[in-house]
């Protein structure tokens, strides 16, 4: 994957809160968004994972700098060449100008999300989780969250091969999520979130799916300020980490991993075929329609 080097990037879609305890928010209650819970990447979220009392959360001190600091340090494509924080913001960049175009040919607005990222754990409208959970989307604040440290556990915990792209991969889901957000999808889970064939995991394939959907189109979606596309490049390879990522993050291959066997009735995600199938549905097609993972 390549960046155009003499793209600006759009750094008010990343706010930085690494390096701040609590993440830099104080949320009252502890009350716990059922949505936030399945919109987590990879794991059945243990609830014990968000914090029930997610109080006194140390002030905002630093927020500002902090992003301010990454707005300096990721200007343009050349940029994300080079950095890992970087990249993620210009894939989240690409991937909403991707989104914003498809709205509105459909007749749709769509808002833009912001990415959060930060380490160790963060307080949102969902509550408070840690980097435990890896990724996750909280349609209550519609922000997406990263802990860049989940793509070395990627790696080294879940076997995957990584790379930039994999990493790219992720945070498409993450928005793929929005999407379903913003389309109402996300109230068709309701409590059905665990099993093969449960609502929770039609939620998770889709979001694959519309990953793959961005993929598709990834290089041909004009940025508004420079008229050209922001990646440049994606190459067989790339799509081949890709999809090892998905595979790497089916719940088949991570209850193997962990217990060496796996239970379908407890699946939240999908396999890892499932995973894959629906990345290259998406990624075949370039047509969100065809991600009918609800039949
Ligand atoms: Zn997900």
């Amino acid at each position: 994957m390549q960046f155009d080097d003499d793209a600006e990037l759009d750094t008010s879609q990343v706010q930085d809160r690494r390096g701040i305890p609590g993440g830099g928010l104080t949320i009252g209650g502890g009350a716990i968004g059922i949505l936030g819970l399945i919109a987590a990447l990879l794991f059945g979220v243990d609830p014990g994972l968000f914090g029930a009392a997610d109080t006194a959360a140390a002030p905002p001190v630093g927020q500002a700098t902090s992003s301010a600091q990454l707005a300096s340090a990721c200007k343009t494509g050349k940029d994300a060449n080079q950095r890992q924080d970087c990249r993620v913001l210009a894939v989240v960049n690409s991937v909403q100008t991707y989104w914003e175009g498809d709205f509105k040919a459909r007749g749709r607005q769509y808002s833009p999300a912001a990415t959060v990222l930060f380490t160790d754990r963060v307080a949102t409208a969902c509550g408070t989780a840690t980097s435990a959970v890896g990724p996750f989307y909280c349609p209550g604040d519609r922000k997406a969250y990263f802990d860049l440290g989940f793509f070395n556990d990627m790696t080294r915990q879940l076997g995957a091969k990584g790379g930039p792209f994999a990493e790219a991969y992720v945070v498409a889901h993450e928005y793929g999520h929005h999407v379903q957000n913003l389309l109402g999808t996300m109230g068709k889970v309701g409590s059905d979130r665990q099993g093969a064939d449960s609502a929770s995991v039609k939620l998770e394939l889709q979001a694959d799916c519309y990953a793959g959907v961005w993929t598709h189109h990834a290089t041909t979606t004009p940025q508004p300020s420079t008229g050209r596309p922001l990646i440049t490049s994606l190459t067989d390879q790339d799509i081949a980490l890709a999809l090892d990522a998905a595979e790497s993050v089916g719940d088949d291959r991570i209850q193997q991993r962990a217990t060496g066997r796996s239970n379908p009735e407890t699946w939240t995600h999908g396999s890892s075929a499932q995973r894959t199938q629906w990345f290259t549905t998406g990624y075949r097609t370039g047509d969100m329609t065809k991600c009918n993972t609800f039949g």
